[in-house]
């Protein structure tokens, strides 16, 4: 029975120390002390009490560098150098692109939400604001999707004249170059507003303001550069695109062969040294009307005129589209959202150098700005045209499901179909959370490149499952073309944000958690950096202190995880109280068991991890499920914590952690080493999977907040175009739901007076014009119903067109 005593007593100093991370030193003195108390109290024979003592002295021992150096940490440095899995440049160049910000946090097993809380709530400048209610408005006004997609698949000129007058191409340029200079929180804003009336004119709006010639020259152009091309891009004089995929190369860019050799060439009459150019390029947007190309190609230096190099690797210039031997101009015709976008060949193009973006000294460093570029680009541009479109269609949707009865029900009475909405909505709540709390991170400096990645991969497939649900709810309304559609643009052209920037495949596989493995994991960067130091001495005496600390942190991940798995993280301490703070708690949980999974799949997998496709991904989802769903309780946070909105946030993270705890599962079930796996299954899952999902009944709650005029209706949608006007059927349908309230009483008498046999008729005016007759409605509310109800079949209605109006026009 003492035994046992001693025995449970040492387990729990062990676990309280793993659990607070103790540090190894305090950590000796607190052992020392409990085995002086056992010596004193308890009643162990000698050898037991010997094995003990050997036990703490070989744990002292490591308190002194030197000897576990030499030691210990000699013969693993060696084992570790060997083991290193090798790196290219490029993988190097992605590694080093961005900062680390949240997405560490999550890493460590111990969250700091201070962190995170401290992050200013969204806000925009009065500029910003003004912009946004005033030409962002203007410019959907004006749009007609139709004819943008049907009729013309182009905008009209007055379209594209508005967007260069207003200068939507010039977000991202300083206003010292003619340019708006908007935060990252505002472009992000105005893309998700056009978004959610045209995705033609998202998309086009989009290009300039992200990776392309605007952004490259401002971080990485001479000042002369700048001066030269910033303002009349500002202007709208110079509209530019960005080649860089060709047809043998898509998602393995870096493996591009169009090239560039340095030679002598004539150049506005005299000779000079330049480049001359070849290229094959293929889906580029803006490409067929580009006045300036951003080109990516591989630079050679065969006569050594630059430099001792002879192959500088990928380099990025502009080119003027209008120089001899430039092919351009011919059209790709993307699905659903035929905006610009074609292929390009130069043959023998010759340019002068300081067509190289920032010169010669940039040459070779094409890929390095891309990536940096795009560790913040991938956050804004997509994920922003993905949420517009997917509030428009959950608030679209909404209204629908109040306006259209089957079975003498709204369908969105019906269960089945509030299992759609619920899931659209809940959607929706993330993919805002996840675009406004991490624009605002990026607008107060951050540059986050993994939780970047997250959400180009999460909000455009969230986006994906909103414009399919938004379909199935539709029914027929959905998939009639014509100007009464509002969803089909949508939906089919959904397949486009899964594509660029990185497919989503390869994002999630490869990127989320392959770059996050290495930049945000506390230690492992700087060990393999300590690793790869030349001076050998140097880098073992860093290697030694890291990998002690991260013994103590994986020990400590190993407690936590265990601690939190079997109290369900009820006592883990958190920043809040409230209805909100068990989520907090379990994502606490959850890091904990993520940096213990991550440590031991690293270990045990070496560089085949980067192999192993499925488990690479499994991790990264599990990573963006604790990002996303924190981004979930800092958006509510910055809401103002609306009580209405609480089955939404409820909803959201209950979906993304107990899609966590799954995905833990299926990482388990697929862990190579079954040893251990068991173990780590005994560290995360000692009760089992206890985690559930969202509630039927929770689906139904939120499901009452979208199908009626509701604030948190108007919150969850506040992005998207509703102004109530012809043409713009999401303000219409929302105008009539607003009737729909009103008429509901009358409706109601119509309805008793059917069940009492008061009234006959089967076909609804007929009944209202019964009703009138028989006095149960007066004359003025009998037309109220009529009106609306001429109002819900015109809104709920679909277009048909002449049999030959349909057939393309040829010339
Ligand atoms: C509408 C549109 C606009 C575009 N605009 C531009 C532009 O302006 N400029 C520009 O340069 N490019 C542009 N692109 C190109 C875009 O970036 C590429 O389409 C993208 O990189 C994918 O290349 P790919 O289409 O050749 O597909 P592929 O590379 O052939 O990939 C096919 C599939 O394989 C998957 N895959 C590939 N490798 C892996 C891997 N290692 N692991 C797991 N899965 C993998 C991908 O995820 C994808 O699902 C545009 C494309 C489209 C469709």
């Amino acid at each position: 029975m003492e035994t046992v005593f001693w025995l449970v007593l040492l387990i729990g100093v062990l676990l309280t120390l793993a659990y607070r991370r103790t540090d190894l030193r305090t950590s000796t003195i607190v052992l020392g002390a409990l085995l002086v108390v056992y010596w004193i109290f308890g009643d162990g024979g000698s050898l037991w009490n010997a094995l003990l003592l050997v036990a703490f002295l070989l744990l002292a021992l490591l308190n002194f560098e030197s000897i576990r150096r030499d030691n210990v940490t000699r013969r693993l440095f060696g084992l570790y150098r060997s083991m290193l899995p090798s790196m290219s440049k490029t993988e190097q160049e992605a590694l080093e692109a961005g900062s680390v910000w949240w997405d560490g946090e999550l890493f460590t097993g111990m969250p700091d939400w201070r962190r995170l809380k401290s992050l200013p709530p969204p806000t925009l400048t009065a500029e910003e604001q003004a912009f946004l209610d005033g030409p962002t408005e203007e410019l959907c006004r004006l749009l007609d999707d139709w004819q943008i997609t049907h009729e013309l698949a182009d905008m009209p000129p007055h379209v594209w004249q508005f967007i260069k007058d207003h200068k939507f191409f010039a977000m991202i340029i300083p206003k010292e170059y003619g340019g708006l200079q908007f935060s990252p929180l505002a472009n992000s804003m105005i893309l998700a507003k056009l978004s959610s009336r045209s995705a033609v004119v998202s998309s086009t709006v989009g290009v300039p303001n992200s990776l392309g010639p605007a952004e490259l020259l401002l971080h990485y152009g001479t000042e002369e550069q700048k001066q030269r091309w910033l303002p009349r891009l500002a202007s709208g004089d110079e509209i530019p695109c960005f080649a860089l995929t060709s047809p043998r190369v898509g998602s393995d860019a870096t493996a591009l062969v169009d090239n560039g050799v340095v030679c002598k060439g004539t150049w506005e009459g005299q000779e000079v040294v330049g480049i001359r150019l070849n290229w094959d390029k293929r889906y580029i947007t803006l490409a067929p009307i580009a006045t300036v190309l951003g080109l990516a190609f591989k630079l050679y230096d065969p006569e050594h005129l630059i430099g001792d190099v002879e192959e500088y690797g990928i380099t990025a210039a502009l080119i003027p589209t209008d120089l001899p031997g430039i092919e351009i101009g011919r059209r790709h015709f993307p699905v659903g959202a035929p905006f610009q976008n074609g292929p390009t060949r130069g043959r023998d193009v010759f340019v002068p150098l300081d067509a190289i973006i920032g010169g010669t000294k940039m040459a070779g460093l094409g890929w390095r700005m891309l990536v940096q570029q795009l560790a913040v680009g991938r956050s804004i541009v997509l994920p922003s045209n993905a949420l517009g479109a997917a509030s428009a269609a959950v608030y679209a949707t909404g209204a629908y499901a109040k306006l259209r009865r089957q079975f003498n029900l709204p369908i969105g009475k019906f269960h089945g179909v509030g299992e759609a909405i619920a899931r659209m909505a809940g959607n929706v709540y993330i993919m805002t959370a996840a675009s406004r709390v991490t624009c605002t991170a990026i607008t107060n400096g951050e540059k986050p490149a993994v939780p970047s990645a997250i959400l180009k991969y999460h909000n455009t497939e969230m986006g994906r499952q909103v414009a399919s649900d938004a379909m199935d709810v539709h029914g027929g309304k959905g998939i009639m073309l014509g100007p009464k559609n509002y969803l089909a643009r949508g939906y089919e052209s959904v397949p486009i944000a899964i594509t660029v920037e990185g497919a989503n495949i390869l994002t999630r596989n490869l990127i989320i958690f392959g770059q996050g493995a290495i930049r945000c994991h506390p230690f492992v960067r700087a060990e393999m950096d300590a690793a790869r130091d030349p001076d050998r001495e140097a880098g073992l005496a860093a290697f030694d202190r890291l990998l002690f600390k991260h013994l103590g942190y994986g020990l400590s991940n190993a407690a936590r995880s265990l601690v939190m798995a079997v109290t369900l993280a009820r006592f883990t301490d958190v920043p809040v109280g409230g209805p909100t703070r068990r989520y907090y708690q379990h994502i606490n949980r959850y890091s904990a068991s993520f940096a213990l999974i991550v440590d031991a799949a690293m270990f045990t997998l070496g560089g085949a991890l980067k192999r192993r496709e499925l488990l690479s991904a499994r991790l990264g989802d599990i990573l963006s499920y604790l990002y996303l769903a924190s981004m979930v309780l800092k958006h509510y946070q910055d809401q103002g914590e609306p009580p209405e909105d609480l089955p939404l946030v409820e909803w959201s993270c209950r979906t993304l952690l107990y899609k966590t705890q799954e995905q833990f599962h299926g990482l388990l079930r697929n862990f190579p080493n079954r040893w251990v796996a068991a173990v780590l299954r005994f560290f995360i899952f000692p009760r089992g999977r206890t985690y559930s999902s969202p509630s039927d009944e929770l689906g139904q709650e939120i499901v009452e907040l979208i199908i009626n005029p509701t604030p948190t209706r108007e919150r969850l949608a506040s992005g998207t175009y509703k102004a109530v006007e012809p043409g713009n059927q999401i303000g219409l349908l929302q105008e009539a739901m607003e009737i729909a309230e009103q008429v509901k009483p009358l409706e109601r008498r119509i309805f008793d007076a059917r069940r009492a046999g008061d009234i006959k008729a089967d076909d609804i005016p007929s009944q209202i014009d019964e009703a009138e007759k028989k006095g149960i409605l007066t004359p003025a509310e009998a037309e109220a119903v009529r009106a609306f109800d001429r109002r819900m079949l015109d809104i709920t209605g679909v277009d048909d067109f002449a049999p030959d109006a349909l057939r393309r026009q040829s010339g």
